[in-house]
């Protein structure tokens, strides 16, 4: 009785621990004779990127060669580029690629990167440090 009580358990635990665990990673390390686009690819075909976090329901379309004053340009596509700016995590990012077409002029909404802002930090120190 008690094996089979701890067997259930075992189970439970194992179910829970399956909820818990992220979706599957994609890879980090490229096969060497096959390595990943990287976002400079995707910014020399003219692509766009769009980013979406599946927690938050948040999203937006970027163009990969705006992505790229921002981030490294070698970074891999598949990977995010940054956080949500909601919850913070990468953890729900979904990325997809797309080239537009001609219809999407005009039409397509593309937050663009239109400038940057100098933060200002102070810190506490010693006279001399
Ligand atoms: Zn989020």
């Amino acid at each position: 009785m008690s094996r089979i009580r701890n067997a259930n358990l075992a189970g439970g635990s194992l179910f829970v621990l399956n909820a818990l665990m992220p979706a599957g990673h994609p890879p980090i390390r490229a096969h060497p004779a096959k390595p990943f686009r990287t976002l400079r690819d995707a910014a020399v075909s003219g692509e766009v990127v769009l980013i979406r976090c599946g927690l938050c329901r948040r999203g937006a379309t970027f163009l990969a060669s705006d992505l790229i004053q921002v981030v490294d340009p070698m970074h891999p596509v598949h990977l995010p580029p940054f956080g949500c700016s909601k919850c913070g995590t990468t953890e729900y990012i979904d990325i997809r690629m797309a080239t537009p077409q001609s219809k999407d002029v005009g039409l397509m909404p593309v937050r663009r990167l239109v400038g940057s802002k100098k933060v200002w930090l102070w810190q506490d120190k010693v006279l001399g440090e």
